[in-house]
């Protein structure tokens, strides 16, 4: 499991923070989310040595929230009841748009959906997500 710290958005490449949002305004707009009801971005990251400094005077340790899923690097993230869409400060800008529109699509499904989920269910959810998030991935990406 990962060490994950919030990163604060100034920290973060422009060229991402500039994809991430323009993702979420045009994905809420297809999902019929209003301005106001559009998800706040926040970035995580696991720090380098360099940000360990950093992080101990301004950080906020997240980890426990963004624990839990699958093995692998974790590129973004979304928690029920919060309206955020996390994302990993250092992902690929590639695969950042399909990554937004991923978590955006779990936010929307958990809205239209309580608690108690099923293990069949996380799946079909997760498959509904990644069918989403596919439909904002590069043409070009290999
Ligand atoms: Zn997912």
């Amino acid at each position: 499991m990962g060490d994950y710290y919030e990163i604060a958005a100034n920290h973060v490449d422009p060229a991402a923070r500039h994809v991430a949002h323009q993702t979420l305004i045009v994905a809420c707009r297809d999902l019929g989310i209003t301005d106001a009801d559009r998800p706040a971005v926040r970035w995580f990251s696991e720090p380098s040595a360099a940000d360990r400094a950093y992080i101990r005077r301004y950080g906020e340790h997240v980890a426990e929230r963004l624990e839990a899923g699958g093995p692998g690097v974790l590129e973004g993230r979304s928690i029920r009841g919060e309206n955020v869409v996390w994302l990993r400060s250092s992902a690929p800008l590639e695969s950042l748009a399909e990554t937004v529109a991923h978590e955006l699509a779990h936010l929307v499904i958990g809205r239209q959906r309580g608690g108690g989920w099923t293990a069949s269910e996380r799946a079909r959810q997760e498959a509904a997500a990644d069918a989403y998030g596919q439909r904002y991935q590069l043409e070009d990406r290999p």
